[in-house]
């Protein structure tokens, strides 16, 4: 989801362009749901603070940064970190997961 409006990133995009379309791709990836919760309302957590990372994480709920992740994703119904491996799935989920992204 959309933290704030894209509008408001337009400035961003004239110093890194691509910024959006990366807002954008995240907004729409799918995520793998919460292994605690099992809530779909997840994000990619990130370590690296860059500058880029701050402005993608204030703008969607799909990208959570932290220094030392104590997971691969952040739930934020939970507030949990997880990680899809931790759970036990078959190897072809993260597959069949991905694929279904833009189709
Ligand atoms: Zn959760």
């Amino acid at each position: 989801m959309l933290k704030r409006p894209l509008e408001d990133y337009l400035g961003y995009e004239r110093d890194y362009p691509g910024f959006i379309e990366m807002v954008i791709r995240y907004e729409n990836a799918v995520l793998p749901v919460c292994s605690h919760c099992g809530s779909a309302d997840t994000a990619k957590v990130s370590a690296g603070i860059v500058s880029r990372s701050i402005h993608l994480a204030s703008a969607t709920t799909k990208f959570k940064l932290h220094p030392k992740p104590p997971g691969r994703f952040f739930c934020n119904t939970c507030e949990g970190y997880f990680s899809p491996e931790d759970c036990a799935r078959p190897n072809w989920w993260d597959d069949l997961t991905e694929s279904d992204q833009g189709e």
